[in-house]
């Protein structure tokens, strides 16, 4: 018998057919004897439109209750889960954050888990009772207000909670049936990793790919809970419960210790990032301090600069320094440095949108030597132009013209072996 966290995302719980589907999966795990948390998100669509209606009413508007509008959408999918469980006749509580209390620090809009005390749902757990848990959400105590966690959150309040309940796993189920070696609409070769190390994860998550919030992986890391993720789209019964069978952990791809991995590749997925903006400042003058006043203001206002390329100064006095911010956030990096300008001392401001990140990634690389000159002479070979690289130790990153994005990923994933036969 297993504690086992069942997490279901937008599209698994789009309407209620998808509820009751989801109602059915929960039922197998029960039926295997082990202990069921769902935690839900909000159906597809709802925190979108959510959102537009808070921006609508006031561009700005205040961030509690933006979270109180906001934080509606899992309770509904909440209440109706627990409603399609007990017509199975299963014994369902749904819970809400405020209830058990997932507790949260006062970043409204982005806020932060700081505690669960997972006793009492431990309790239900063991009674024979699912619980349901709302996703996204839960309870800064000082004000008494709701908070939510930003966008993707359900993820993190799943993990979370996991580890308060000591979770045997962490299943996220989706609308994929696991973690590609790359994104399998642009690399039709592309393969499902059946395990995943923590690390390798975060950078993937960090780096573009879209399956889970990356906070949810820092925090799995952190505990060194075990997390899966697996479709909902699958029969409910066409799949084995969670300590059902051997082959059970064959489904999906199970996000865990690197040691746990026995065929590890040098590199194990390919990410990409499209929404990223390249800024270069033309002509600043070679001395000390400039890097400072440049990025100080913009980290002032929370500007997160990622990519750093400083050329070499040819008459020693000056430099071009190129930099990449969030797309989203280049015209506020532009209104900065408009206003440093002064200051700093530059001749003159180029930027570009039209610029994706391509990562390779992989523990492999600590013990492997070469990784990156087979990337960059791959890419040299197809006519690709590297603006910008950053790397540590089981990454390296290259900033690429937007038109060539598909070419680099589909020509790395076969370079570094991914491809499936
Ligand atoms: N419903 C929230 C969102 O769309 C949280 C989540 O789905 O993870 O961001
Ligand atoms: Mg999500």
């Amino acid at each position: 018998m297993a504690v086992v966290v069942m997490k279901f995302g937008g599209t698994s719980v789009a309407n209620v057919e998808r509820i009751k589907n989801v109602a059915r999966h929960v039922k197998r795990e029960v039926d295997a004897g082990n202990q069921v948390a769902a935690v839900v998100s909000a159906m597809t669509g709802v925190t979108n439109q959510l959102v537009s209606w808070v921006r609508e009413t006031s561009v700005l508007h205040d961030a509690r209750e933006y979270d109180a509008v906001v934080a509606s959408g899992e309770m509904v999918t909440a209440g109706l889960l627990a409603i399609a469980l007990q017509s199975l006749g299963i014994q369902a509580r749904s819970w809400q954050g405020w209830q058990i209390p997932v507790i949260t620090d006062k970043s409204h809009g982005s806020a932060r888990i700081t505690g669960i005390d997972g006793e009492p749902l431990r309790q239900r757990l063991a009674a024979g009772e699912v619980a349901v848990v709302t996703g996204f959400q839960g309870i800064e105590p000082e004000n008494n207000r709701l908070a939510t966690l930003g966008r993707g959150g359900s993820d993190t309040s799943a993990v979370a909670l996991a580890i308060a309940l000591k979770a045997d796993i962490c299943d996220i189920y989706t609308d994929v049936d696991g973690v590609y070696t790359t994104d399998p609409r642009v690399v039709p070769k592309a393969r499902r990793l059946p395990k995943v190390s923590y690390e390798e994860m975060l950078e993937m998550a960090s780096l573009g790919s879209k399956v889970l919030q990356t906070r949810s992986v820092e925090l799995a890391m952190v505990h060194r809970m075990r997390t899966r993720v697996l479709s909902s789209f699958v029969a409910p019964d066409a799949m084995p419960a969670v300590g059902g069978s051997n082959s059970w952990e064959d489904i999906g791809t199970i996000v865990c210790d690197e040691d746990e991995i026995v065929e590890q590749q040098v590199v194990s997925g390919i990410a990409y990032a499209k929404d990223e903006a390249k800024v270069t400042i033309l002509k600043v003058a070679d001395k000390p301090g400039i890097a400072a006043r440049i990025f100080g203001p913009l980290a002032e206002a929370n500007v997160n600069v990622d990519m750093i390329v400083q050329n070499l100064s040819a008459d020693g006095r000056h430099t071009d320094m190129t930099f990449t911010v969030q797309a989203s956030e280049l015209p506020r990096t532009l209104e900065v440095l408009k206003g440093t300008k002064a200051d700093i001392g530059y001749f003159d401001v180029k930027s570009s949108a039209d610029v994706v990140k391509v990562s390779v990634i992989g523990v492999g690389m600590r013990s492997h030597a070469g990784v990156a000159a087979m990337m960059f002479k791959a890419l040299a070979d197809k006519g690709i132009n590297i603006l910008a690289i950053t790397t540590s130790e089981i990454k390296i990153s290259v900033l690429i013209d937007a038109v060539y994005a598909e070419l680099a990923v589909r020509t790395l994933h076969t370079l570094y072996g991914l491809d499936k036969d």
